[in-house]
């Protein structure tokens, strides 16, 4: 049975009285709950009439009910399809349409939106929980068996899709098979030396594949308990440290836990290993974090298509602004547009094949096509370089990819530099219009005190950088704009800042 649920309800059963999720109220779920939980929605869906292979739009907050939703639907073989709360209506109607699926579960509060958007659509059925501890008592009442059957899958069956965030034109599904599913997490768990004592700390959104895939099918393979906060808050973060020993998050978790001035050696005394991606973690916050703590952040590399495809090693030299090397059973290139592999130390095109990568964009073959290679290998539109040995660091998307009179600018190789400067707190590298280079090399930067300017940086730059990859101006920000997962928003700034050069010559 290739059923990724048939291996995880084995060691939930195995594990039936083990506590399961910790929540921020004290209360925690035990297999044996999150078994019986699954099973309740597992029979409300029957009711319904859903076959495999059906899809489930869920938009919902993080809950153990909502992650209970989850695991019924690759139990029943449904397509689980996770939808970021914030989406509006125009969103909403547009992943309805693509998707059509044959149920949405969703919010009291967006009750209406969402039935005027279904109905139009004409989706079979509407489920609407109010909240979680609803949820929980509507399930309750349902009278059905102990348990359900386990669907039988094969490992190519789809188990997921995810909505990539879509930045510039329609966000695509990226579809993922129960043995996509099955052989990441087994890869992540032999790499990150899961121990049976492990306590995973997650305060990631579960409708991403960070905090739902990667993180929590750790814990959930090996049975292993995690601290499942709702959200991240720095203060609630800090009181679970103590009792976790695995933390996993994107870059701005760390900044923010950096604020706090509790953190100290004591406070993370229980930890493992911290590990972290999603974006750029840099090498100031790595830095900091080792200074504060005494941990080398582990960073690694995914994405939706792939889950995960790079992790520096667990054991082994961890090198900040890296993303360490090819998970076990995975092939990592760095290639020319043909997808031939470039020598060590130059850039390309990073491109990754394995069981992890994904089936396809559903609905869209064509893009497919242009995105997988006839050689099976995924063409992830990030740019970096590998070194002899393999080991992979990133330098930027591929259309952030800056060209300047001809010559390519890396944003990272810019940002890192203006990140070294004392004034600057971080920077975010775009290109904008410009009659006379096609593009100008800008930086964004929020400084660290008063107004940075672009004579200092000029200055500051003169000996490290080639003239071209310098700033022709310098914005002063606040903050930058980032996605829930922490992403700088880079269309965004380029879009606020489109005409800056406008009237130039
Ligand atoms: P998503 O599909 O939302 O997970 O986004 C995937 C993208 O996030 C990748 O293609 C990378 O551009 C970026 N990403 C993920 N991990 C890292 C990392 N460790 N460093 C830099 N960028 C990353």
């Amino acid at each position: 049975m290739s059923n990724f649920f048939a291996q995880l309800e084995q060691a939930f059963v195995a594990n039936a009285d083990s506590p399961a999720l910790l929540l921020a109220s004290q209360q925690a779920w035990h297999y044996a709950d999150l078994l019986q939980q699954i099973n309740r929605v597992a029979f409300e869906f029957l009711c319904f009439g859903v076959s495999a292979g059906d899809r489930v739009l869920v938009q919902l907050p993080k809950s153990p009910e909502n992650l209970a939703l989850y695991l019924a639907c690759l139990k029943l073989g449904l397509v689980y399809v996770p939808l970021n709360t914030a989406y509006t209506e125009a969103e909403l109607d547009y992943f309805v349409s693509d998707a059509e699926p044959v149920l949405y579960v969703g919010e009291q509060s967006r009750q209406d939106v969402a039935c005027a958007t279904l109905q139009t659509r004409e989706a079979r059925c509407l489920l609407v929980f109010s909240d979680s501890a609803a949820n929980m008592q509507q399930v309750q009442a349902a009278d059905g068996p102990a348990a359900v059957n386990t669907v039988s899958r094969s490992s190519e069956d789809l188990a997921a899709i995810l909505y990539t965030s879509g930045t510039t034109g329609r966000s695509k599904g990226a579809m993922l098979s129960h043995g996509n599913l099955a052989s990441n997490a087994k890869a992540l768990s032999d790499e990150w030396g899961w121990q049976p004592d492990d306590v995973l700390l997650n305060a990631l959104p579960i409708f991403h594949v960070h905090g739902l895939f990667i993180a929590s099918h750790c814990a959930l393979l090996n049975a292993t308990p995690m601290i499942f906060l709702a959200k991240f808050d720095a203060g609630e973060v800090m009181r679970h440290l103590p009792t976790a020993t695995v933390m996993m998050g994107v870059p701005t978790f760390y900044t923010r836990l950096l604020e706090q001035s509790e953190l100290n050696r004591a406070s993370v005394a229980h930890m493992r290993v911290f590990i972290c991606g999603s974006a750029p973690l840099t090498e100031q916050t790595f830095g900091a974090w080792e200074q504060r703590t005494g941990h080398r952040i582990l960073e690694r590399y995914g994405m939706s298509e792939t889950i995960i495809n790079t992790s520096n090693p667990l054991a082994g030299e961890r090198i900040a602004g890296t993303v360490g090397f090819a998970l076990p059973g995975q092939q990592v290139r760095v290639a020319d547009e043909d997808g031939k592999a470039v020598p060590a130390g130059e850039v390309g095109m990073i491109e990754v094949s394995g069981p992890n990568v994904f089936q396809g964009y559903w609905r869209m073959p064509e893009k497919t096509a242009e995105e997988v290679r006839p050689d099976g290998f995924f063409i992830t539109g990030d740019l970096g370089t590998q070194d002899a040995q393999g080991r992979l660091s990133i330098v930027g998307r591929s259309k952030d990819l800056v060209i300047s009179g001809g010559y390519n600018v890396y944003p990272k190789e810019v940002e890192v530099a203006l990140d070294d400067l004392p004034q600057i707190n971080e920077s975010a590298v775009i290109g904008l219009p410009h009659r006379d280079f096609g593009e100008a090399v800008v930086a964004v930067v929020v400084p660290s005190a008063g107004q940075v300017t672009l004579a200092e940086v000029d200055q500051a730059l003169t000996n490290k950088l080639a003239r071209f990859k310098q700033p022709k101006q310098v914005l002063n920000v606040s903050e930058l704009p980032r996605n829930t997962m922490g992403k700088v928003q880079k269309n965004v700034l380029r879009d606020r800042y489109s005409d800056l050069f406008a009237g130039s010559s």
